[in-house]
């Protein structure tokens, strides 16, 4: 499974450059992960343990219209840089909270079809010389001018417009290119990243994922080697792989790595009969920066059947293990383990459990492989309860290294699930229902509460040297807590489901300063600094998959109650925040009592919600003000006329995607379902 294929000259050159560097000044947050080794950590120390509790709101800037907020703000010179849901770019004063200018790709006009695809999720923009670039859901790439906004190349990054990809990721730049991937693995897609020339948008270089259709010849050598690892026609299935987050740039070894995702369908039984490791899912794989050529690859999770996306973000460290210096590449992975890797040759230090593990026992350090327990693979006898479940030990929040403590801080979930292969009666049902001509997952998933604290939550301090927790903080909640951010001034920062930002003391864990934001967070603070003074910047928007946890992951934030801010934070400033509605949990259902409910058409309506309206509206209709409103609420939802006519046509500017392709009975069957559910909460609160 690991794979070298050479060290070049101009590596060993690289590396030997980067010894002679000197420190950059690190006032800016340049890029996603602040910097090169996207550790999510600043050098700047005025705001720290022993004042933070000085820190207060600075200014506020709402954001209407916004929803999900995934994004840490750039900053660079005196301009904060973000991206709201679906890609709207905003460029801020970073002293004042002005704004400077907005970009909206109008991606709804464009690809309204693509509204099904990822929930708004938008994960941010990357900064160089002059020029911001946002991937757009439809597949468009753009550099705008950061003075203005405007658009100045685009580039067209999906090889077939109408293929079911969607970018959600931030791009990264590198040596004069923009890099971007795209996800969509479930959805019958293969995937590949393209870096494009940074001035001009043309295209560099493009890496596929996995192996296409042998008989049409392999697009390289890598390519040839990984179809060794496959079985059956999985070509048809697109196979999966997709980019869609995670892409971290090493000078160092002038690399680049990309995590790539879960394999498409999920059921490895169906993707490639058989079985096979399927190269290159669920890895982490070391791409030369120049020209996009394969050098290594380390799958966390061989022949995955239980989504487990190495997507996570990759942290670039200098470690001293056993005595020597190492250059190596965390991830604290889906699947629960931490991995430290050898980044010169992709080889495996260690691999640890940081949260409950029930899929692998261990990984074995000398083979690299996980060893599965008996009962983790589902073809023949399943369904299986196994931890962690499809939303992983961890996901797209981002864990952040502090190089001063030594320790890693990742947002960690526990959770169980229940995952089997589903019938293939179920399977063509789905797939009418979906309209897809693709099995989509080929399998039946759903969360398990099986222990007393599934569906909790952590900050874990992890020592990756000594490998096992140094503090951990503990949450009720796991649908979603924001990714952290750690300083120098021996911090770190995290926004909570609850709508609290909270600064602890990176050493204990002790809790020093929190804020309520009035709104649940999910994204990763950044900090900067401007005249000498430090802020910390954090977007508010509650969001992400939270739509589709339902009961057990309400915090009480209704859909447009709350709004989207930017907020952003400077020690000794008292500015009050505006006034945001509570928590609720009463539900304001709506009924007509003169429509008779069918209950036949109801159930068949439940079945087609839960397989088409439930990652945005929640399950069994319980929103849960992410990004969509609880149905059973809605005005629009309670009259058949006004129902029918939003199925029809949509709402794109609101996200709601149009479901014309559905049958008058579908969308009668969906309508008397919410109806009945919205009675059945009146009369039994
Ligand atoms: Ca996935």
């Amino acid at each position: 499974m690991l794979h070298l294929i050479m060290l070049t000259a101009r590596t060993i050159a690289a590396c030997l450059a980067l010894v002679a560097a000197p420190a950059a000044p690190n006032t800016d947050w340049p890029s996603y992960g602040g910097s090169e080794s996207e550790a999510h950590y600043s050098s700047l120390t005025a705001i720290n343990a022993r004042d933070v509790q000085r820190l207060g709101l600075a200014w506020s800037l709402d954001l209407p219209g916004e929803r999900t907020l995934e994004a840490p703000p750039l900053a660079v010179g005196s301009v904060l840089y973000f991206s709201g849901t679906y890609g709207k770019t905003y460029a801020v004063d970073g002293r004042t909270g002005r704004l400077l200018w907005t970009f909206d790709p109008d991606f709804a006009n464009h690809a309204p079809e693509k509204l099904r695809l990822v929930m708004g999720a938008h994960r941010g923009v990357a900064f160089w010389r002059g020029k911001v670039y946002v991937g757009v859901v439809d597949g468009r790439l753009l550099a705008l001018d950061a003075a203005t906004g405007k658009p100045l190349w685009i580039a067209h990054t999906f090889e077939e417009p109408g293929a079911r990809q969607a970018i959600s990721g931030a791009p990264r730049v590198f040596d004069g290119k923009v890099i971007i991937g795209f996800g969509g693995a479930e959805y019958g897609t293969r995937g590949y990243v393209s870096a494009f020339d940074a001035n001009t948008g043309e295209l560099r270089w493009r890496f596929y994922t996995v192996p296409g259709d042998p008989a049409k010849g392999f697009e390289s050598d890598a390519m040839r080697l990984a179809a060794g690892t496959w079985h059956g026609p999985w070509w048809q299935w697109g196979g999966g792989g997709t980019v869609w987050d995670s892409i971290t740039y090493d000078p160092a070894f002038d690399r680049v790595y990309l995590g790539t995702g879960n394999g498409g369908p999920w059921n490895s039984e169906v993707r490639s009969p058989g079985g096979g490791d399927n190269w290159f899912l669920c890895s982490i794989v070391a791409l030369d920066a120049r020209t996009g050529a394969y050098r290594w690859h380390y799958q966390t999770t061989p022949g995955d059947e239980w989504d487990f996306d190495a997507t996570e973000n990759m942290v670039l460290a200098d470690l001293r293990i056993d005595g020597r210096p190492r250059k190596v590449l965390m991830q604290a992975n889906k699947n629960g383990f931490f991995y430290v890797i050898d980044r010169a040759k992709g080889t495996l230090i260690s691999a640890d459990a940081f949260t409950k593990v029930t899929w692998a026992e261990r990984i074995d350090v000398n083979t690299g492989r996980p060893v599965e327990t008996t009962t983790a693979r589902y073809e023949k006898d399943g369904p299986v309860v196994i931890w962690p479940a499809i939303a992983g030990g961890h996901n797209f929040q981002p864990m952040s290294f502090n190089p001063a403590t030594g320790l890693a801080y990742i947002p960690t979930m526990k959770l169980a699930m229940s995952i089997g292969p589903q019938s293939p009666e179920a399977r063509e049902s789905l797939a009418r229902d979906q309209r897809h001509d693709f099995p989509v997952l080929a399998v039946s998933a759903k969360l398990a509460s099986v222990d007393p604290d599934d569906g909790s939550a952590g900050l874990l301090a992890w020592d990756p040297i000594a490998r096992r927790k140094r503090w951990e903080v503990h949450y009720p909640h796991a649908f979603w807590n924001g990714g952290t951010l750690t300083t120098a001034g021996n911090l770190v920062f995290q926004g909570l489901a609850s709508g609290e930002l909270v600064a602890y003391d990176a050493t204990t864990g002790q809790s020093l300063w929190s804020f309520n934001c009035g709104l649940g967070i999910v994204a990763a603070p950044s900090t900067y600094e401007l005249d000498g003074v430090q802020y910390v910047a954090i977007l508010v928007g509650y969001g992400g998959s939270a739509g589709n946890g339902g009961r057990l992951f309400d915090m009480g934030w209704r859909f447009g109650e709350q709004p989207r801010r930017l907020l952003v934070f400077a020690l000794d400033r008292h500015t009050a925040l505006p006034a945001t509605a509570p928590p609720r949990f009463a539900l304001r259902a709506l009924d007509d009592p003169h429509l008779a409910i069918d209950a036949s058409l109801a159930a068949k309506g439940r079945e087609l919600y839960h397989s088409t309206c439930t990652g945005c509206h929640g399950g069994a209709l319980q929103g849960t003000g992410s990004i969509a409103p609880d149905l059973r609420e809605s005005q629009l939802a309670l009259q058949w006329l006004s129902f029918n006519a939003v199925l029809q046509s949509g709402i794109p500017s609101a996200g709601m995607p149009r479901y014309d392709d559905l049958t008058e009975e579908d969308m009668r069957a969906l309508f008397m379902y919410v109806r009945a559910g919205a009675r059945e909460a009146l009369q039994h609160p």
